[in-house]
């Protein structure tokens, strides 16, 4: 399918308008070109998706050049050793995310996610995998959807493994913390903010309902491994699939980046999209330049 002319026109210019998506000089018309034809020949899509789709929704994430968390400040993510020892960090961690919370459940699905959106309903995308814990693809009404490192949405109690929402949880920390407020600064991809340490020492965290156990995001912190029951998943979904597109990912986590070792292993077409380069550059047979949202949405499905 030959794309329009003039939506190879929009993308020649210079783009630079979010401020946590990185500056990305150029997508030229030919790699748009060969990115619709690698999608057109593909019948069951596998998408891994990661932080580059969402800081076009306004979500910094860690790594981008110049505007990612590690490039503008000293902040980490929380490991999972720390988190589970530390009831101090604990506190600390909680603090900072019961006031990020209604920023950063707020965000919307942006083209990019729509898009995907589409193509699963179109019967063009087999699954979806993201690194991503926003719940950005669900809120677009994404179902054929594995997220890999978990929801920042969802609480799980580290003693009986009950999950609850943390809409929820957001709930019990106003009850329990009526008159704690801060000033804080901005709000990390895990929903993260930054407050000083004197701060948090008066938070009152709550335990599980049911078992007192210690609360912890669904999410897979740093130091973590993904459950392997998952990994199995995603690679069925993956054996069932006949081309691989990554979006806005580094791939720099092997949690994701495994996927691609056995899409490559398998002599699977394998295409990034994506701003800076990424861990399978060698591995794709088309990498393209540029910003997700506005590089799918001129991308036909059928
Ligand atoms: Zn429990």
């Amino acid at each position: 399918m030959r794309l329009p002319r003039r939506f190879l026109a929009l993308h020649t210019a210079p783009v630079r308008r979010a401020s946590f998506v990185p500056a990305c000089s150029k997508t030229d018309a030919n790699s748009l070109q060969l990115l619709q034809d690698f999608v057109s020949r593909a019948s069951r899509l596998f998408v891994i998706s990661g932080a580059g789709l969402s800081t076009e929704s306004g979500i910094p994430d860690y790594r981008s050049e110049g505007v990612g968390l590690y490039a503008r400040t000293d902040r980490r993510p929380m490991q999972h050793a720390e988190f589970v020892r530390s009831a101090k960090s604990r506190q600390r961690y909680w603090a900072r995310n019961f006031v990020g919370w209604p920023q950063f459940s707020s965000h919307q699905p942006n083209s990019a996610h729509q898009v995907l959106q589409q193509w699963e309903q179109r019967g063009k995308l087999h699954w979806l995998v993201t690194q991503n814990v926003d719940a950005l693809h669900s809120k677009a009404g994404q179902k054929r959807l594995t997220e890999l490192h978990g929801c920042a949405h969802r609480v799980m109690c580290l003693g009986c493994g009950a999950i609850s929402a943390r809409e929820e949880l957001q709930t019990r920390f106003v009850a329990l913390n009526p008159d704690w407020s801060v000033q804080t600064g901005g709000v990390a991809p895990d929903g993260d903010v930054f407050i000083e340490d004197e701060q948090v020492l008066n938070f009152r965290v709550p335990s599980c309902e049911n078992c007192g156990g210690i609360l912890k995001p669904e999410v897979t912190f740093f130091g973590d491994t993904v459950n392997k029951a998952t990994v199995q998943f995603v690679h069925d979904r993956l054996r069932e699939s006949d081309a691989v597109l990554v979006v806005g990912s580094s791939l720099q986590v092997y949690s994701g980046y495994r996927f691609l070792l056995a899409a490559g292993d398998r002599k699977m077409s394998v295409a990034i999209v994506n701003i800076g380069s990424t861990r399978a550059d060698h591995l794709a047979k088309l990498k393209v330049r540029g910003r997700c949202g506005e590089v799918l949405s001129i991308i036909q499905s059928l």
